[in-house]
Formats: C-alpha cells, sequence, structure tokens
C-alpha cells in the first residue's frame, strides 16, 4: 500500500490542502503503507520553487513525512510526452483549435457540477481544415473519449459512474503552449510512484473516470480512491484559495501544529473533542468508517 501528496505549489497551503494531507497520511500509515510527496507543478505560471519549499516545511510542521525524495512534475515533461504519444499511436488524440470563448460556447454544462462538456467540433475536422486553421493558432490537444460507462467504486463515497462522452466530453491532454494537463501527469505519475491509494478531496470525484480510462489506455493499474468530504467555511461555502484567513500561515497565529491536527481530526470524527494531538498519535485512531460522509463545516 503507498499512499501520496499531491499538492499545487500555485500558494500556501489552506485548510482544504492540510485536511486532504492529515486524512490521506493517516490512511496510508494505518494500513503499514507507504507514503510519497509529488509536487503538481506543471503550471509554469502559478508555480514556484519558493512554494514547493514552502508546502515541505508546511508538512513537516504538522507532523507528516513522507518516503524517499519528492517528485517535481516540472521535471517530468519527457515521461508525459511519452505516454502522450502512446496514446496518440492508438488514434486517441487531435488537435483543438477552439479559443476559450469558443470552447465555452460549444459546450454544454455538465450534468452534475456545471462543468462544460466539450461537444468535440474540432475532432470533426477535415485534414484540410486543421491545416488552415494551424497556420494561424496553436492547438491544444483533447482525447477523444468513446462513449462508455465508467463505473468504481470510492472507499467513502461508494458507487460512482460516469459516460465518458456525454458526462465529461474530450478532455485537454494537452494545453496549446505546451504543458501537459493534470489528468495525464497525474495517472502516469501516480503509476510511476507506485501509488495504490489515492486519497483527496471530493472535488476531484469526477475526474476518475477519466483517470481509469487513461489508465486502462497506457496499460497502467489502477488505484484505490478515497474522496473526502470537503471542509466549509462557517457560512457554508467551499473554502477557496481567496479566504487568506484559512491559509496556513493565518492558521499559525491562532493554533500550534497540534491543535490545529486536533481539530482537523475532531472535522473528520476521528476523535470527540478538538484536543491538540499529533499525526502519530491518531493512527491507531484513524478508520474509514468513522469519516463523515458529508461535507464539514469548519468552526
Ligand atoms: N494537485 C491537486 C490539488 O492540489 C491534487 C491532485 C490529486 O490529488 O490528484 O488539488
Amino acid at each position: 500500500m503507498v499512499g501520496r501528496f499531491a499538492p499545487s505549489p500555485s500558494g500556501r497551503m489552506h485548510l482544504g490542502n492540510l485536511w486532504s494531507c492529515l486524512l490521506a497520511w493517516l490512511a496510508a500509515r494505518s494500513a503499514g503503507g507507504g507514503m510519497v510527496l509529488r509536487l503538481e507543478d506543471l503550471d509554469p505560471d502559478r508555480c514556484r520553487q519558493e512554494y514547493c519549499d514552502q508546502v515541505m516545511r508546511d508538512l513537516e510542521w504538522l507532523g507528516l513525512d513522507w518516503d524517499g525524495p519528492p517528485v517535481y512534475q516540472s521535471q517530468r515533461t519527457e515521461v508525459y510526452a511519452e505516454a502522450f504519444r502512446a496514446l496518440e499511436e492508438q488514434g486517441l488524440i487531435y488537435p483543438c483549435f477552439c479559443t476559450r470563448a469558443e470552447r465555452l460556447a460549444a459546450s454544454a454544462p455538465h450534468r452534475s457540477d456545471g462543468v462544460a462538456v466539450y461537444d468535440g467540433r474540432c475532432g470533426r475536422l477535415t485534414e484540410a481544415e486543421r491545416a488552415a486553421f494551424a497556420k494561424t493558432r496553436r492547438p491544444a490537444w483533447r482525447a477523444r473519449v468513446p462513449e462508455e460507462m465508467i463505473a468504481f467504486c470510492d472507499l467513502l463515497y461508494g458507487d460512482y459512474r460516469e459516460d465518458l462522452k456525454s458526462d465529461c466530453g474530450d478532455f485537454i491532454l494537452r494545453r496549446s503552449d505546451g504543458v501537459y494537463a493534470y489528468q495525464l501527469a497525474v495517472v502516469v505519475d501516480d503509476a510511476a510512484m507506485g501509488v495504490t491509494q489515492v486519497v483527496r478531496g471530493s472535488d476531484l470525484l469526477s475526474s476518475v473516470p477519466r483517470q481509469l480510462w487513461l489508465q486502462e489506455r497506457l496499460g497502467l493499474p489502477h488505484p484505490a480512491y478515497g474522496h473526502l468530504p470537503l471542509l466549509l467555511a462557517p457560512d457554508g461555502r467551499r473554502l477557496a484559495k481567496r479566504d487568506r484567513d484559512q491559509e496556513l500561515g493565518q492558521l499559525q497565529r491562532r493554533y500550534t501544529a497540534q491543535e490545529l491536527v486536533g481539530r482537523l481530526a475532531f472535522a473528520a470524527n476521528l476523535i470527540d473533542r478538538p484536543q491538540a494531538i499529533t499525526p502519530r498519535e491518531l493512527v491507531p485512531l484513524f478508520s474509514w468508517d468513522k469519516l463523515p460522509r458529508e461535507d464539514q463545516v469548519w468552526q
């Protein structure tokens, strides 16, 4: 069993990240598993080395450890390129010349979370049309998904299913500036790092069918998935990066590491009052059965 931390170092960690990191760590360590760290710094416009360093200091401050050296996605472009070529050879990729505005206009809202479903129009271009567009625009690259129902059983949410074509649509694997997309990188890296259990926020639940499909196409194993309910602000909103008071720098003014861990563990139903505690002390108290299934308000 190997779990993972996969933070995006685009700023300071916030409460939502800490919640996922603590529970992913507990899920792995309580099963005697390993834990690896991957810094998802693919986007050069948003990620910086200093944020990566800060993420690692913050995890250590909380009392969370990992095995082996951290993996930086920004250093793995060649590996993603290889996976991209493997999909291309299977005829599963096409260039998309739509601008963002056109993409949105060409999309129908997703049934569950309002995410747009691309209508596949660039997948129907002729060679001549492609050549004409290619003279004026650099394309993004999309996976051509089949009409296929993908089902899996989440460790917390239970059965989940999605029809790839109608619920998700052809999705982007590489941006027009050349950056490989999260969906491709995450699948390649989870396999390369030997990850067998993915624990993260339920905002990523609807990514699983795409990831399972890519794993299938690339001949990679499927990890188990557990999606955590989200932490909500006291007024019921989703916590967002822009809520500065939920950033670790601010939280550190109010709480010691053990107090913060205790509050998170209390929200996760692992202890019955928000007392100061270390992650190590929580290891024997962790169980999937105790975790709440509904989003939790942070107090
Ligand atoms: N890097 C993503 C995030 O910080 C997590 C991706 C994942 O766990 O698959 O939201």
